[in-house]
């Protein structure tokens, strides 16, 4: 099977071709155009120049992952595009630039969870077999998830309010880096002291995988604000130190937490044996290595996919598709973008929803 995957749904426009069977496919290429440029000025992607300049770079990016692949429009047997969560407008603009490509070719159209892409990334990566448990830790979700199939996703617990990546976008323009704010923290972590600020680990005493990060990012305003006041400003190594100190704070919750998800997991899967992560979040080496020590501890095998397929990319959303192409399931010209879309909607007995 070959696939298109189309991803628009923050300020990624995407497109990719992934060609292969269920636990075993290959990107034939994956084109990504960022946005960061666009939106430097405003602290923040703006949804209304995320949506223009989704619509203006579609078909560009489209065109480019088939040339790169070496494919034509006939050779795809599916159009897979991201139908949601995400801005709305951005995720419209995919989701049209994908029904006109299914009505002008007549190829099946499948609308794919985005959180599902990020889900079955390292099944994509390196053929990891269902069931594993997965940390999704992106810029607006984080959860444990118990995939037991491409469709079947268990929600073991999360966050209660910021996602991590979002504090570390966050926290990153307290300490007055760029954006994204992730790699910019971790950069500066390099050259930090850890241990000079001590930064809270909310959650820890309760037994659940529930988490929290809101309280994180109030921490380190207040620790910005204390060094602005005793002495006029942040040294290069205030920021370091603080950035440090952040990212070790969020490795250490999300290591603790897979701990208790584990034991969940394997209360209802005795015979879990595999752990991955995946989202934006998971590119962090500090946190890679923290989940792969927990891992070796737990006796589970670990896999962290490569770096740009942590990050938003149209491959996962093309092998989300493949998966239920393969299951004979794809949606038709109502498919409509959904701003909100929690992924275990389709199995209502499960724990609980939100982020
Ligand atoms: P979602 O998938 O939840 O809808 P998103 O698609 O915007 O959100 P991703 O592209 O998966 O999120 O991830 C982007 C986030 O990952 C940003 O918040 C960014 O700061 C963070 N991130 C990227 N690289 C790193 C890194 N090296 N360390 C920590 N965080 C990182
Ligand atoms: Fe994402």
């Amino acid at each position: 099977l070959t696939l298109l995957g189309i991803e628009s749904s923050c300020d990624d426009t995407a497109a990719a071709i992934v060609r292969g069977v269920p636990g075993k496919a290959e990107i034939l290429s994956s084109v990504v155009f960022g946005q960061t440029d666009l939106h430097a000025d405003f602290g923040g992607v703006v949804p209304e120049i995320a949506a223009r300049a989704h619509a203006e770079k579609l078909d560009i990016v489209v065109e480019q992952c088939l040339s790169e692949a070496n494919v034509s429009l006939s050779d795809l047997d599916g159009i897979a595009v991201t139908a949601g969560p995400g801005l709305i407008g951005g995720v419209l603009s995919g989701v049209m630039c994908a029904k006109g490509l299914a009505a002008a070719t007549g190829l099946p159209l499948i609308g794919v969870n985005h959180l599902a892409g990020h889900a079955l990334t390292p099944q994509l990566s390196h053929g990891l077999p269902f069931p594993y448990l997965m940390l999704l830790v992106s810029g607006g979700h984080c959860q444990f998830l118990l995939v037991e199939g491409p469709e079947d996703y268990r929600r073991l617990g999360g966050t209660i309010d910021d996602a991590p990546g979002e504090a570390f976008d966050k926290s990153a323009r307290i300490l007055g880096l760029s954006q994204p704010g992730g790699p910019a923290i971790e950069r500066a972590a390099r050259g930090g002291d850890a241990s000079r600020f001590q930064l809270p680990r909310p959650l820890l005493d309760r037994d659940d995988c529930n988490m929290s990060f809101s309280g994180l990012k109030t921490a380190m305003l207040r620790a910005r604000d204390g060094l602005v006041d005793a002495k006029g400003g942040l040294t290069r190594q205030d920021q370091n130190d603080l950035a440090a100190a952040f990212q070790s704070a969020i490795r250490d919750v999300l290591v603790e937490k897979t701990r208790r998800a584990v034991h969940m997991a394997r209360s209802c899967r005795a015979d879990l044996s595999r752990f991955a992560v995946a989202g934006g979040v998971a590119s962090n080496m500090d946190i890679r290595a923290g989940l792969e020590t927990i891992s070796a501890d737990l006796d589970l095998d670990f896999v962290a996919p490569p770096l740009a397929l942590c990050t938003d990319n149209a491959a996962m959303i093309a092998y989300a598709g493949l998966l239920r192409h393969a299951g004979g399931e794809h949606d038709d010209m109502t498919l409509a973008a959904r701003p909100r879309w929690p992924l275990d909607q389709r199995s209502p007995s499960l724990l609980g929803g939100g982020k």
